[in-house]
């Protein structure tokens, strides 16, 4: 049956099995007029419904960290559910939830985060930290901090929550008039100061101080929190400039403003620590993650909360339900089985070491395509990449998509987001993958008008 879905019909009419599927962030009409179709995947290679070997650079969609289809996440998850499928969210828990959520807290600096809430999605988290937030100050009396800030060119999940601190045009606007009560910080990417910046631009820390002119706006005691990514992924690998962070940190400590960062991106080892925020040096109040959590294998997303907020809310009545929140899914067996497989598999491999070990080789592999036609900028963090091509006049993404069409065509799957190619391979790579990612992209810079 595969084969049928690969191509149109002789005469040139779409399957009718292509049809009913709305699929999401995707063209359709241009999709289903010539599908790109996965039937299987393993470590670092998917296989297409042709039968060709798809090297994956971007880890499917920042997430498949230790690679496709392993054996130890395989085992956990067959196991789990063949267990204990489901288990009720309201007043009921399981033992996986509890031993997942002790290993996660684990992973931080030392009792910095004490207690970890479960969603099923990046965007699930992010609207689960934003109401904490707000709540957060509310049950400590102090009802008033709603306001809530976001960042140009920030992408939160597609969620009404998400939407409105998240900072791209085309994810908001057909969507009315969103969140009310939020601001957007300036975003720091800046070709001017910036092109070709290896790892952290020297450049743009100001940018926070911003945050002091929304202050002086509305009032801190107005303010609950700040979210930013540490790197901003979806639009396209913007690396945050040398002490930016802490000075928002700074900032948010000043007005007791609660910062989150959502690391659904940088998490588990992306950047060869677990999270961003060590990585930095810099730790918030709140830090969103998924994606990487399950390798991708099983939905799941969390908050890491500090410990001073948890305990906050622990401070009501005895029998009462602290937070009025949550899924049917939040903590799903599978999905804690799979985390827990997924876990181990990073330690048991090393694999954030490795990141760290192949950052540099990785950093001077992707530069080497600074004189490629059309570049007019690379930039890199941990196994991050982003290369930026000049826009063809009235036409912002056309040149990334043929890039990623002919990419495609060469045997590699790799991200565009507006004209930027945002590359993050599975952290098991190998140099010679590498060699192999920028030896495609060279060919195919070479090839586009
Ligand atoms: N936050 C960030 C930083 C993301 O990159 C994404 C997804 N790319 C999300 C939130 C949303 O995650 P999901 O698609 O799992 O809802």
């Amino acid at each position: 049956m595969v084969q049928d879905l690969t191509r149109p019909t002789a005469s040139g009419n779409l399957p009718a099995d292509l049809e009913a599927f709305w699929m999401p962030f995707t063209a359709n009409r241009q999709f289903k007029s010539k599908p790109r179709l996965m039937v299987s995947a393993k470590d670092m290679h998917f296989t297409d419904a042709d039968g060709r070997q798809i090297l994956d650079a971007t880890a499917g969609l920042w997430c498949v960290n230790a690679g496709h289809c392993r054996p130890k996440i395989i085992e956990a998850v067959s196991q789990q559910v063949a267990t204990l499928d489901f288990a009720p969210t309201f007043q009921w828990g399981h033992p996986k939830a509890f031993e997942l959520a002790e290993r996660l807290v684990k992973w931080l600096p030392d009792g910095e985060y004490s207690h970890v809430f479960f969603g099923n999605s990046g965007s699930e988290a992010v609207e689960s930290a934003l109401k904490i937030a707000i709540a957060y100050h509310r049950i400590r009396g102090e009802g008033t901090r709603q306001r809530l800030i976001g960042r140009e060119r920030g992408y939160h999940g597609v969620n009404f929550g998400g939407i409105s601190v998240g900072g791209i045009a085309p994810v908001r606007k057909f969507f009315g008039s969103l969140l009310t009560g939020v601001d957007h910080l300036p975003h720091t990417h800046n070709l001017e100061h910036q092109a070709f910046s290896k790892g952290q631009p020297d450049w743009g820390a100001h940018l926070a101080d911003d945050l002091e002119r929304l202050v002086a706006l509305h009032d801190a005691s107005n303010i609950a929190a700040v979210i930013v990514e540490p790197i901003a992924g979806s639009t396209g690998v913007l690396i945050p400039p040398k002490g930016y962070l802490q000075r928002l940190r700074e900032i948010c400590d000043k007005y007791g403003i609660l910062l989150i960062f959502d690391e659904v991106i940088t998490g588990f080892g992306r950047l060869g620590s677990a999270f961003a925020a060590e990585h930095f040096g810099v730790m918030p109040d709140l830090i969103t993650v998924a994606k990487g959590i399950t390798n991708g294998t099983v939905p799941m997303g969390a908050v890491f909360v500090r410990k001073g907020i948890y305990d906050a809310f622990m401070h009501g009545p005895d029998n009462a339900i602290e937070l009025f929140h949550g899924y049917t899914y939040s903590g799903h067996p599978v999905a804690c089985a799979a985390a827990l497989a997924t876990l181990d598999t990073y330690e048991e491999e090393g694999l954030f070491q490795r990141t760290k070990e192949l950052s540099d080789y990785w950093q001077e592999a992707v530069h080497s395509l600074r004189d490629r036609p059309h570049v007019i900028d690379v930039r890199n963090l941990g196994l991050v990449a982003g290369i930026e091509l000049e826009s063809i006049p009235g036409k912002p993404t056309a040149r990334a998509f043929e890039c990623f069409l002919k990419a495609f065509d060469k045997g590699m799957m790799i991200r565009t987001t507006g004209d930027i190619i945002a590359l993050s391979p599975p952290l098991i790579i190998e140099k010679s993958h590498i060699d192999q990612i920028v030896e495609i992209l060279s060919d195919v810079l070479g090839e586009i008008d």
